[in-house]
């Protein structure tokens, strides 16, 4: 048993009263802080980092899924539309996005990561969103479900923000969990596995496209062959908005005892960062050695962090269930829809299943977490059981979940009612999908 100390106790100032607070700047937090000030309330977002984003940007995730049609046969086509669709319309307008490029039986588009957290600074700022970057959520002040406040910490100190309703757009569920609601952690404890995403520029674009990308998994098992260390099999290198760029999402990485990394853990996470980046510079040995296009390529820069997919899952009212992914399910109190594959990153591989011309819809129950009253989530956290959200996890359904949170939040004060009860109808009349 661990050794315990006292803090002593003492005021914190309340350093801001808000409607609605919003913590975290991911693609949820960053569409739900707009939705919530559109609705009309007062909206603040605190973010850990100087810019929003989260995994899209630090993470380097670095496209938006999620936005097309899926099929076997025909053409891809825009399916969703909302938030997601404004947000991608941004990115175009500021040349921040690629064509959509196939990707199995569906297509994403590459952004550009900078225009990226321009697109989201510009967004929040004209819906008149307060936001405190460099800013940590590090506690709440609730009562019996109740969250009265958020304690944060920052370069000016410790302090609190009073607010009525809260989103919780962590990814982690933080504060869902600090409030005492319900969550699991993936399947029987072990979640999907992280990757560390980085960029190789000075690459031959057209002739890796031409030469080298159908012949990628083959070209591993040879350099496995000759002594390299590669994990992962079936990578994704993707052109991006920027000339001779290559994302690559391409690693794997494990605990040194193969077990899954639990993002909530600060050991786990320090583990995955050094592992993440010794494991990056394998894939790029490789890439340069043996993959056509990259004989001239060099490591462009890697992500601040490293990519987690996945950590708590948030219990809700609700849940999405595996079938209602693969049998593609509709909702009649839908939020979201999405014909995003199941694409769930384990130890062995990544499992597949792709929908056929068909999509399902994510209900608005998965956004209310169990014995929590006037906190929301959404985007990651949403109450999903595993393989479901290996699909609903991607950034356009994040948007549209966010954006539902956030709409939901502010209605609910309009009404003096619990965010979970709000007219699905007039929530409709504000969302779009
Ligand atoms: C390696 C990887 C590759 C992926 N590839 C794709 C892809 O190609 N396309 C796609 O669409 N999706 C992809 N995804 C999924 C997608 O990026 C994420 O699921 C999505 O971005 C999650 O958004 P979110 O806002 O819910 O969470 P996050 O992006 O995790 O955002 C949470 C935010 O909250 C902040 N935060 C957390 N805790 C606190 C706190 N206590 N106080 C203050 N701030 C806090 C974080 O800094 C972060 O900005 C990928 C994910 C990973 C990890």
């Amino acid at each position: 048993m661990m050794a315990h100390i006292v803090e002593q106790a003492k005021n914190i100032p309340i350093a801001y009263e808000t409607d609605v607070l919003v913590v975290g700047g991911g693609a949820t937090g960053v569409a739900a802080a707009i939705a919530a000030a559109r609705v009309g309330c007062d909206v603040m977002l605190v973010e850990k980092y100087g810019f929003c984003g989260g995994m899209a940007t630090a993470g380097m995730s670095g496209t938006i899924c999620g936005l097309f049609t899926s099929g076997k046969t025909g053409k891809r086509e825009q399916l969703v539309h909302g938030f997601a669709g404004e947000f991608y319309r941004h990115l175009q307008d500021r040349g921040g996005v690629s064509d959509p490029f196939p990707f199995g039986d569906t297509a994403l588009v590459v952004h550009d990561l900078h225009v990226w957290k321009e697109v989201a600074d510009d967004l929040l700022t004209e819906a008149k969103v307060k936001i405190l970057y460099h800013t940590y959520c590090v506690g709440i002040v609730h009562k019996n479900g109740l969250v009265e406040a958020a304690i944060i910490e920052n370069k000016s100190g410790r302090k609190a923000i009073r607010a009525k309703r809260f989103v919780d757009a962590t990814g982690d569920g933080d504060l869902c969990v600090w409030a005492g609601a319900p969550h699991v952690m993936g399947k029987n404890g072990s979640v999907q596995y992280p990757t560390m995403v980085f960029r190789m520029n000075h690459v031959d674009v057209q002739h890796f496209l031409r030469d080298g990308l159908h012949r990628v998994e083959e070209l591993i098992h040879e350099a496995e062959r000759k002594g390299f260390d590669l994990p992962r099999k079936h990578i994704y290198l993707l052109p991006s908005p920027r000339p001779g760029e290559i994302l690559c999402n391409v690693t794997r990485i494990a605990k040194e005892n193969g077990d899954p990394i639990d993002a909530t853990n600060a050991e786990d996470l320090t583990e995955a960062e050094l592992r993440g980046r010794k494991q990056v510079r394998e894939y790029e040995r490789f890439l340069r050695q043996f993959v056509p296009g990259f004989e001239n390529a060099r490591l462009n820069d890697v992500a601040a962090q490293i990519g987690i997919r996945q950590s708590r899952t948030i219990l809700g009212k609700g849940m999405l269930r595996n079938e209602d992914v693969m049998q593609a399910r509709k909702s009649k109190r839908a939020v979201a829809k999405s014909a995003w594959c199941i694409e769930a990153h384990g130890k062995d591989g990544i499992y597949m299943y792709y929908l056929d011309n068909d999509y399902y819809e994510i209900p608005f129950d998965t956004l209310v977490p169990q014995n929590v009253e006037n906190v929301m989530t959404a985007g990651r956290t949403l109450s999903a059981e595993h393989e479901a959200l290996a699909s609903a996890r991607v950034t356009a359904q994040c948007f549209l979940t966010g954006y539902a949170a956030g709409a939901a939040s502010a209605l609910s004060l309009k009404h003096g009612i619990k965010p979970g009860d709000v007219d699905y109808d007039e929530l409709k009349s504000v969302i779009d999908y």
